[in-house]
């Protein structure tokens, strides 16, 4: 690859208080690149993520966004550098409208307006416009998935982290919300994605890796890990 990576791990340990979870990551996104993270429960997918973006601590190594060293920044301060994280589990505001979610989201850290930025965010996904003063909360599974990855976009991420994006959805909106994946990065966006389903993963990313117990055990194109045997052993309990 002929450019500087946009985030770059080196040497990472880290965990929880003095659970250590991870060590020795290294891992590298290129600007456009979908970067993909597999590994079977527990592997600790989730808490690279969380390690990124400030939520566990590194107790070794370093981690680089966009030239500035962020590691063990703090979460407010690495979503304002353009790294957005949109967490498993979705955590959006019940109790908000779509459009109040989208509110509390936006940053005015790019330059453009919460209006433009929220018509984006319609046009991409029509049903949040047409919910847009609906609760949040009586929204579907699909539907609040949506709203979680448009609130992440209000902060005109360089980079997006998306943790199991198409969990317990149906087929259908899991390739919605995949479609939309594949557009925002062929527009200049980077992102680094968990999923649990892999065919799906490995079909839109660029590149993979697999942890499991907290390291990388194999990396490489998406074609490469998709036909390497060690994946389905990951996932068979075997390697
Ligand atoms: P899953 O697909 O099940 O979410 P994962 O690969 O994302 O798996 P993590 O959630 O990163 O895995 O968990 C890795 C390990 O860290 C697990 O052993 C888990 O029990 C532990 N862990 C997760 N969160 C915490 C926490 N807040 N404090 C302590 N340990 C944690």
């Amino acid at each position: 690859k002929t450019s500087a990576p946009l985030l770059r791990i080196a040497g990472l340990a880290s965990g929880y208080g003095r659970v250590g979870i991870l060590s020795d990551i290294d891992l590298e996104v290129h600007p456009k690149e979908i970067v993909v993270i597999l590994g079977p429960n527990g592997a600790g997918k989730t808490t690279l993520l969380n390690s990124i973006s400030g939520v566990a601590k590194a107790t070794a190594g370093s981690i680089t966004f966009d030239g500035e060293d962020i590691t063990n920044a703090r979460p407010e301060a690495v979503v304002r550098k353009g790294l957005a994280h949109c967490p498993e589990g979705r955590q959006i505001f019940q109790r908000l409208t779509v459009e109040e979610n989208l509110v509390t989201a936006y940053l005015g850290r790019g330059g453009r307006s919460f209006e433009d930025l929220r018509d984006q965010a319609f046009e991409m996904f029509p049903i949040l416009k047409e919910r847009r003063n609906g609760m949040a909360s009586r929204m579907s599974g699909g539907q609040q998935q949506m709203l979680a990855v448009a609130r992440a976009l209000m902060a005109e991420p360089k980079l997006l982290m998306l943790d199991e994006p198409s969990l317990g959805l149906a087929p259908l909106i899991a390739h919605q919300i995949f479609r939309i994946i594949l557009d925002l990065s062929s527009d200049g966006m980077s992102v680094l994605l968990v999923e649990q389903n892999v065919q799906l993963a490995l079909e839109c990313g660029d590149h993979a890796y697999l942890l499991n117990t907290g390291r990388v055990r194999l990396q490489g194109n998406a074609q490469q890990i998709a036909a390497h045997s060690a994946l389905s052993e990951a996932y068979l309990g075997g390697a």
